[in-house]
């Protein structure tokens, strides 16, 4: 139920934020003009000034898609569940502060392609933040749908795609889906005839006012047969001014071929002199309101097309139309046509080249996966056996004297969770405290996690105060032990023998040993750590039979590197792992050598882990603080799916 409730959240949140970051994306002047809004509600907007509006804009709806992307994806599910919260906690406030005094009447969440109200968009977020809760709580609950190698294909993929393809060449073009009044196909003769006989209609801000005489002339404009251009610019005097060539040669085809021509504009009388100064413009100026210019394209200046009262084309002035598509009349070019590009080609163009890869990818991606999991299967049949290396990469948590029994349990209950959501990729076993063990292994899942106890006393039974026997231990349902740790040998003086006498009993009682040895700083100093490991395992190990011995885990645990947060170089720990295997091979011959697992401990963690594990003879790791947190031990176990 848990993991069905986060994986709805997760889908809500998903498309949630790639659709908003989309319709931002596509329109990345309209985002900015509703960031002006709010700040100008704030008192702020004299303070930004527009191209870090723009930026903000841009950078706003790339972090909303690409966050909708990990979400579907479930890549960096930690870090990115954990934005996505104070992101969605932000939102819910400051759209709560819009509900209540309502300064602005549209929070512009999915640009124009969806208005909601206030309240509406409040109500929306609480949904959301609620997804955001649930998602955080328990990110690893969402299953990856492409491995953690190809996971910064898709990043990238998609960041690239909404910055560059969608962002840049809406705001170099025009957007490319256009979600306003006046998009291509509007009929504006029939809108505005009916916002005059009294209808709701967008429109009603819709004039042309001849600036000269103060005509208004929108209904002969409008209703007028055959083709008019509309130069639009809200201010004349913040409009680019590189394309005046080709303007001016739009005006003078549409004088040879009798279309009237008219720039829209709300400048004043200097804007509109200081254009004509700049660029010899002849044709008639209108007035119209800015809101209106600045909704009815993005671009300043911009051009449209009318062809009875129908808009039928848009350019920015970046992709005015040039003198080979200026020959002949409109009524017989392309130019004069509605374009071919209809909503449904340009979706299918997003289908075709970013959806689609993303889909291969994946699907490779999974497929390369399951021929893993099938080689796998394959090497550990019996049949194979000559060809597998049959040693098994262990991640084994140390929790030491840490944790009451309820901290305990909800550690190993949101590893178990975890782990069952996620599956390692090696065996994976928690030593803890004796007090823990029963509880714990009532839920445990002990195919994918082992259990262990951190000692166990060094008699049978009987009047041994305060002592655990190996039998009690494995009486919990517990499986392993660790036995000889460092610090067991140093504040509890175990001895060679003492823990001879361990390993006998913890065997006879049916538990896998963990042991443990390792030198110290002053032995590593005197260069003496083979000497040292080497006594420590042909004092007490060494003298199992080779059946025995074969049931071992060895820890190597240099004993500076304990809690201290120093880590033996990966190199180092390789040279001693690789030296351990070679005694094992004279004791018991290269067979068992190459079957035992070598661990390393010693302030491993998720950074280092992937670099230690990488090495031929380290196995795995025994991890003491490191596994006192769900996350921080999943990030060591992870380290074996690098
Ligand atoms: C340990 O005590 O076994 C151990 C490796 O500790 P840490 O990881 O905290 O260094």
């Amino acid at each position: 139920m848990k993991k069905l409730a986060v994986n709805i959240a997760r889908l809500i949140l998903a498309v949630a934020f790639i659709l908003s970051g989309f319709v931002k994306a596509v329109d990345p002047l309209g985002t900015q003009y509703k960031i002006q809004d709010y700040l100008v509600a704030m008192g702020l907007g004299r303070l930004i000034p527009d191209f870090m509006t723009l930026s903000a804009s841009v950078l706003l709806s790339t972090l909303e898609f690409i966050l909708g992307i990990c979400l579907l994806f479930a890549i960096r599910r930690r870090m990115v569940s954990k934005i996505v919260l104070v992101l969605m906690a932000a939102m819910t406030l400051l759209t709560l502060w819009l509900a209540l005094t309502d300064p602005i009447s549209d929070c512009g969440c999915f640009g124009d392609a969806l208005v909601l109200t206030n309240w509406q968009t409040f109500w929306k977020n609480i949904v959301l933040l609620t997804a955001a809760v649930i998602v955080w709580r328990y990110p690893l609950l969402m299953p990856r749908l492409i491995g953690e190698a190809n996971q910064w294909i898709v990043m990238n993929y998609s960041g690239v795609f909404i910055l560059l393809v969608i962002a840049g060449r809406s705001l170099y073009t025009l957007p490319q889906f256009d979600f306003r009044p006046y998009h291509v196909g509007t009929n504006l003769r029939q809108g505005w005839q009916r916002m005059m006989e009294g209808e709701d209609s967008p429109y009603a801000e819709f004039f042309m006012e001849l600036t000269d005489e103060g005509e208004d002339i929108t209904e002969d404009v409008l209703n007028r047969e055959g083709y008019t251009f509309l130069l639009v610019s809200p201010h004349l005097e913040q409009a680019d001014d590189s394309q005046l060539d080709a303007l001016n040669q739009i005006y003078e085809y549409s004088l040879d071929n009798g279309y009237p021509f008219y720039c829209l504009t709300a400048s004043t009388e200097k804007g509109i002199n200081h254009w004509r100064n700049i660029t010899g413009a002849e044709y008639p100026f209108c007035n119209t309101d800015d809101i209106t210019l600045k909704t009815i394209i993005r671009s300043n200046p911009g051009l449209l097309l009318l062809k009875n009262g129908v808009i039928i084309r848009k350019w920015s002035h970046n992709n005015l139309p040039d003198e080979q598509d200026l020959t002949g009349e409109l009524e017989t070019s392309e130019l004069g046509q509605l374009p071919s590009d209809t909503v449904a080609t340009k979706i299918l163009w997003i289908l075709t080249w970013f959806v689609l890869p993303l889909v291969l990818l994946t699907l490779a991606d999974r497929l390369w996966a399951w021929s893993g999991w099938l080689r796998k299967r394959n090497n550990n049949n019996p049949l194979n056996k000559e060809k597998v290396i049959m040693r098994k990469k262990i991640v084994a948590g140390n929790w030491k004297m840490n944790m009451n029994l309820q901290d305990g349990i909800a550690l190993a209950k949101e590893l178990n969770e975890t782990l069952k959501a996620d599956k390692p990729n090696c065996g994976v076993v928690i030593c803890t405290p004796f007090i823990h063990l029963a509880s714990i292994a009532q839920f445990l899942d002990q195919d994918i996690i082992g259990l262990g106890a951190e000692n166990c006393a060094d008699k049978e039974k009987g009047a041994f105060t305060g002592e655990v026997s190996a039998e009690m231990v494995k009486s919990t349902g517990a499986q392993y032990v660790i036995l000889g740790h460092s610090e067991r040998r140093e504040y509890y003086k175990e001895t060679p023998e003492i823990l001879k006498e361990k390993v006998l009993l913890a065997q006879k009682n049916g538990l896998k040993v963990i042991f443990c040895i390792g030198e110290s700083l002053a032995e590593r100093e005197a260069g003496k750590q083979n000497e040292v490991v080497k006594a420590e395992l042909e004092g007490s190990v060494f003298n199992l039979s080779e059946e025995d011995f074969r049931k071992i885990v060895i820890a190597y645990e240099p004993i500076w590197a304990i809690g201290t947060g120093k880590t033996a170089t990966a190199e180092q720990a390789e040279e001693i792992h690789a030296y351990i295997r070679s005694i094992i091979a004279e004791k018991y011959g290269n067979a068992v050598a190459e079957d035992t697992t070598i661990l390393y401990g010693g302030s491993c963690k998720a950074s280092n882990a992937p670099e230690l594990f990488a090495k031929p003879d380290i196995d795995g790791g025994l991890i003491g603080g490191a596994s006192l947190k769900c996350a921080d031990f999943k990030g060591i176990i992870d380290a074996w799916k690098k």
